[in-house]
């Protein structure tokens, strides 16, 4: 899924149960398991999920025989408002830390942040292993590097689209290009001691100007070779239908420009290169100037020319800062945050904050890009702020003006139909997605016991003549990436932050003379996010008063025990707050003795 972006942060989902969210779990039974079994593997490849399929996001996989190991992406995952305060979400790369030695290739598959955004993070844990990747992808990767100059170098080995590399005794990759939003994407054709496993990575039937699809003999000739397992992104399997062409967005985006009579602002993925090439080459055509508006727009958009994915002439393409100097109606801005993402280019063009343009009544502004779910609200918000400046607004919804990156159902079923394996196995996305996935399948007569629905952490055995989950599980859980730290946080932390956002705070200061064992003075009280402790004395006082009773009533011989203490007026005073509020602040009882 590329079309996550940093807004993503604030949205909703229901965390999985606590137990798995533990960044780092002490080793499980189940995963000394694995370890023993190990020595038994020959004739077995082991698919090992580290993340990405109870999600959408941090997608890694693993694959492994005897001691080889491959792994494919390592991506990150945007927080979810159940994880207050974290930056970003990895895989667990425990599992492999353990077998570093054995790791001979990290193969990425594309340049989207979850699938490469987790390699800052943990190279250095798996030993640094060689990366496998397509030029484009391989400057992507550099250019983030560049904020992580405590991360060592990678080393790349660049593949290009038909390139069969040899991995490791028994693994062999052949590299296969695909249609995606991001230039230069790859799937991967495993020849492995079973078999052909085939890793399309994420794609999209590319259509030609007749809306025919092109390079669908591709899938036809993988599958005459005979391939064993076939993975399939599921990220749009509840989609009925083909893609929109990229033809018929180009065309509807050639009718919004030419028929624009001020400025044109477009905003889409910094990533979705293609698309972006297309308004380019239209805006010229028409005799248009254009400026980019976002820096990871810029960015991408400087490692494409380099590279050849988009052609612009020197003239046509001008600094933000010029857009003035032009007629309204020769400007094309393209800009970032479709999305509604507080520091992109759309977003502070909105908001009054861009150094250089401002929103006209006659401007007409584009959103080439869905609504990643989760985003809806801040989208509704920019929309809203700039229907009031006057501005005609056109999105997806009213016009094709934007194409998905990933396969719906017909092309999944095309493909299955093509490449007609013997083995299915449904990833990237949520387990219902995977679920929609595996129906397809079956509705093209594939029999339930040659698919396997598996999920992170979950060792998939692949036999000549099956494949099976097993109840076999490495760790799996969340890593939390906040700030420095990567790891250092765990489910304890983020349940005091939730209990913190929830209900706020109180901090209660109670004196305590050592030999009276009495409250000395007063105790002072501190509330942040719970009660306004002005226009609450009543409750105050109860609280004292309550404190009084608590300690008072603790039998006296010698010396009071502090932390008993502590944990009476946590207890105590968390009910008595429940009863009178029905809110459950944060209690922080601090003694003194005096
Ligand atoms: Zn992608």
């Amino acid at each position: 899924m590329e079309e996550k972006t940093k807004k993503q942060v604030r949205k909703a989902r229901a965390p999985r149960s606590a137990t798995r969210h533990v960044a780092k779990p002490k080793e499980s039974a189940a995963h000394r398991t694995t370890k023993s079994a190990h020595a038994q593997s020959d004739g077995v490849v082991r698919l090992i999920p580290l993340g990405g399929l109870e999600e959408v996001g941090r997608n890694m996989m693993l694959l492994e025989y005897r001691d080889e190991i491959i792994v494919v992406d390592a991506g990150l995952q945007f927080p979810e408002e159940e994880t207050p305060g974290v930056d970003f979400i990895i895989p667990n790369t425990t599992y492999l830390e353990e077998r570093k030695e054995n790791i001979k290739a990290l193969i990425i598959t594309h340049g989207h942040y979850d699938h490469i955004g987790a390699i800052p993070y943990i190279m250095d844990r798996i030993g640094n292993p060689p990366i496998f990747t397509t030029e484009f992808t391989k400057e992507v990767i550099r250019k983030r590097q560049e904020d992580f100059p405590h991360a060592p170098k990678p080393i790349f080995q660049v593949v290009k689209a038909g390139e069969r590399r040899e991995l490791s005794p028994h693994f062999t990759a052949e590299f296969i290009g695909v249609t995606h939003n991001i230039p230069d994407g790859v799937g991967i054709l495993f020849e492995t001691p079973i078999g052909k496993i085939l890793h399309p990575g994420e794609f999209k039937f590319d259509y030609d100007e007749d809306g025919k699809p092109r390079d669908v003999d591709m899938w036809e000739k993988l599958g005459k070779r005979g391939v064993h397992t076939l993975m399939l992104d599921s990220t749009n399997a509840g989609v009925q239908g083909w893609s929109v062409s990229e033809r018929v967005v180009e065309k509807e985006i050639e009718k919004l420009l030419k028929g624009a009579g001020g400025r044109v602002i477009i905003s889409s993925f910094a990533s979705l290169i293609d698309r972006i090439a297309e308004i380019v080459k239209i805006a010229e055509r028409l005799g248009k100037v254009i400026a980019l508006a976002g820096y990871s727009l810029k960015s991408n958009f400087e490692i494409a020319k380099r590279l050849g994915h988009v052609k612009v002439s020197e003239q046509a393409l001008i600094p933000v800062e010029d857009v003035r100097k032009y007629p309204d109606n020769k400007v094309v801005i393209i800009a970032t945050g479709a999305q509604g993402e507080k520091n992109a280019g759309l977003m502070r063009i909105a908001n009054g904050e861009h150094r250089h343009i401002h929103l006209k009544e006659t401007d007409t502004v584009i959103l080439s890009s869905s609504v990643v779910p989760g985003n809806e609200m801040s989208v509704q918000n920019l929309k809203d702020n700039i229907a009031r400046q006057g501005p005609a607004i056109f999105d997806y919804k009213m016009l094709d003006i934007h194409s998905s990156g990933h396969a719906p159902q017909e092309e999944l079923k095309k493909v299955m139909q093509l490449v007609n394996p013997e083995f299915f196995i449904p990833i990237h996305g949520w387990f219902f997605m995977r679920r929609q996935n595996a129906q397809l399948a079956m509705d093209l007569g594939m029999s339930r016991d040659h698919i396997a629905l598996t999920d992170n952490g979950k060792v998939v055995e692949l036999r000549k003549e099956a494949v099976k989950v097993t109840d076999k599980e490495v760790p799996a859980s969340y890593v939390f990436v906040d700030g420095l730290g990567v790891g250092d946080i765990g489910e304890v932390v983020i349940r005091d932050r939730r209990a913190l956002a929830k209900d706020g705070m109180i901090v209660i200061i109670t004196v305590i003379g050592r030999r009276s064992g009495k409250v000395m003075k007063n105790p002072d009280i501190i509330s942040r996010g719970f009660i306004y402790l002005r226009e609450s004395q009543e409750l105050l006082n109860d609280i004292r008063r309550k404190i009084r009773g608590i300690v008072g009533r603790i039998p006296q011989h010698g010396s009071l025990d502090m932390d008993y203490v502590r944990g009476l007026i946590r207890d105590q005073i968390g009910e008595f707050l429940f009863k009178k509020t029905h809110r459950r602040p944060m209690v922080l009882p601090v003694i003194i003795e005096v």
